[in-house]
């Protein structure tokens, strides 16, 4: 396994549309993809992010992987067990949205407001190219929606409805965060 370089905003890559995964290359076993997502998953753990998804390593295909578990980034938010979906579609959004802060790997210094919806489906395979269908709340959908976001070359602050809304990490912690959710 490899701890993979990010890319940033700016790199082309991130703004593309990614390709699908080729189901039989995915079930080969020590293929490329599978390699690609071990890979994924240890950049995702060394960068302390809650998601990554494979443009963000370089990578213009369809696979994401997700864990929430006392990150560093995140250390309030609730466990999402470790999840590698590929080819994932987001098949319903729920009507009621939410605003929330997020922010990226691939713009690390930053933090915006995002209005997400509360609830969504997804469809996607596993590693092992089972069919799954997600039904996700909270922080998961918000996690689901901006990885998956990533396979259609956006990135947060495209979903954004108020720029004033935008900090830089520092600024962040010193004029919105509330006393209580300071990260530790
Ligand atoms: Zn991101």
């Amino acid at each position: 396994m490899a701890v993979l370089k990010i890319a940033r905003l700016g790199n082309p890559i991130l703004r593309r549309v990614a390709d699908p995964v080729d189901l039989a290359e995915l079930a080969r076993p020590g293929g490329e993809i599978q390699g690609l997502i071990d890979d994924m998953i240890e950049t995702m753990y060394h960068e302390n992010g809650a998601g990554l998804a494979a443009p963000q390593v370089s990578r213009s295909l369809q696979i994401v992987v997700l864990e929430v578990n006392q990150n560093k980034r995140y250390p309030d938010r609730p466990f999402i067990p470790l999840t590698v979906l590929v080819n994932p579609v987001i098949t319903c959004y729920g009507e009621e949205t939410e605003l929330g802060w997020e922010s990226c790997l691939s713009l690390v210094d930053f933090r915006g407001l995002v209005p997400r919806s509360r609830e969504v489906n997804v469809e996607a395979f596993t590693r092992e190219g089972e069919k799954v269908v997600i039904e996700a709340s909270g922080f998961k959908a918000v996690v689901l929606q901006h990885e998956i976001d990533h396979l259609y070359g956006k990135v947060f602050i495209d979903r954004m409805t108020d720029l004033t809304q935008l900090a830089y990490q520092e600024e962040f912690e010193k004029y919105w965060m509330e006393p209580e959710t300071v990260e530790i």
